[in-house]
């Protein structure tokens, strides 16, 4: 028999006060023996929908050096998360129903959060053949999210390929969108900050380019298309025109890009090397506003940890990526403010929608399932990479101190997080 929980005088989305008991899986009913229960002090605390991450990079397989599914899954939970979807630029490329499966199974093994794989759009994300779609989405990991996410899919017959393969059975194609051609050699944003560095930039252009062709492309085709780490004010106004002309297109920012500039780059460090790259202050308030407006529909974190050897080396060689399952609610409520009912829509229910988790974005309710975070919005707390449950250690937020801390995670009435440690 499972452990029964009592959360005691636990504030639900900002609300008055109130307990929360967790039996069996699920939030129980008012009123309900609380006997034999462990209490958990809720005082002081916000209960969340557990957050959802469409955009994970968990390395596994093939580069266990930088992140498994399971040191992943333990980051996922102590950032409030119970839901992640993993990107698929694994080694091998996550392009077959074997590899997605494997990915799912290690996830179920881990059992910290939920392990949503994402397939690859092309073979081997080379950009030239479909891969095996319907086999991705059949096999044991049921994928509907699918993604080339480190590379864009260019070709745009291609493109039209895929959401019309994946239109069949509501499937969403994930666009990292980025002309290729307009940043070859691109080290950071193209703009004053790389003129007066003298490095190579990586235009707006690039990223509103190709939304603009896939939002009129998904809108012909009449499938649905999400576009991954938006980052330039001109994609919000792209993004806002396909919108209103009806196309199935839904949107995601990353924390890094809702705080950080490109005047980062200054500094030549690259733990502030990513991609798409920090943009401009004009940018930043432009996806903070379209946050708010919910024209941008969620953020997900693009967490992306990277090897000492791939990242504690010059600018021009680090690869680009930063961490962001620990930080990215503390990051939010930073840019946004304690607006929980916005942060419940933004990190857990629209993620899970679009991926279509079920079992996700619940309010901890009488009956709901027991799958929620409980945070600390007094809390303060100083940014340790050395204290990361990542196997990396290339966060951008070192030494910052952030506000929000995560206290408990729980997963299906199961603890993952008490008293701000992973349970396993
Ligand atoms: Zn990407």
């Amino acid at each position: 028999m499972s452990t029964t929980y009592l959360v005691k005088g636990v504030s639900v989305l900002g609300a008055d006060p109130t307990d929360l008991l967790v039996r069996d899986g699920v939030v129980a009913e008012a009123g309900a023996s609380a006997r034999g229960a462990q209490v958990v002090d809720g005082a002081g605390l916000v209960a969340l929908p557990g957050l959802v991450d469409l955009h994970t990079h968990l390395r596994e397989p093939g580069r266990e050096d930088a992140e498994t599914v399971e040191t992943g899954s333990r980051a996922a939970a102590l950032g409030g998360y119970t839901a992640v979807c993993a990107m698929a630029n694994t080694s091998p490329v996550a392009d077959t129903a074997g590899v997605v499966e494997q990915v799912w199974r290690l996830g179920r093994e881990a059992g910290l959060v939920d392990v949503q794989p994402i397939g690859a759009v092309t073979v081997g994300l080379a950009g030239q053949h479909l891969a095996e779609l319907g086999a991705m989405a059949d096999s044991a990991a049921k994928v509907r999210i699918f993604s080339d996410d480190g590379h864009c899919v260019s070709d745009p017959r291609l493109m039209r390929r895929a959401l019309e393969y994946v239109k069949a059975f509501d499937g969403v194609i994930a666009q990292h969108a980025e002309e290729p051609r307009l940043t070859e050699g691109a080290q950071m944003h193209e703009g004053e900050v790389s003129a007066r560095l003298g490095l190579t930039g990586w235009p707006a252009v690039a990223e509103e380019a190709i939304i603009a062709r896939d939002a009129l492309l998904a809108g012909h085709v009449g499938a649905r298309l999400h576009v991954c780490h938006v980052s330039t004010a001109g994609s919000v106004d792209v993004i806002r025109a396909a919108k209103a002309a009806g196309v199935r297109v839904t949107a995601e920012v990353t924390p890094h890009h809702l705080l950080l500039t490109d005047e980062r780059a200054t500094s030549y460090d690259p733990v502030f090397k990513v991609n798409p790259p920090l943009r401009t202050q004009t940018d930043v308030t432009a996806l903070r506003q379209a946050l708010a407006e919910g024209l941008i529909d969620i953020v997900a974190t693009d967490h992306a940890p990277h090897a000492v050897e791939d990242k504690e080396c010059e600018w021009a060689y680090a690869r680009p990526g930063m961490l962001g399952l620990e930080t990215a609610l503390s990051i939010v409520l930073d840019v946004l403010g304690p607006d929980w009912e916005l942060i419940a829509q933004r990190m857990s229910r629209t993620p899970a929608r679009i991926a279509g988790l079920a079992e996700h974005g619940h309010t901890p309710a009488a009956g709901a399932p027991a799958t929620f975070t409980l945070v600390d919005p007094a809390a303060r707390w100083e940014v340790d990479p050395t204290g990361s449950a990542s196997r990396s250690r290339n966060t951008p937020y070192a030494g910052m101190t952030l506000p929000g801390r995560i206290v408990a995670t729980f997963l299906r009435g199961e603890p993952t997080v008490l008293d701000g440690k992973a349970v396993k």
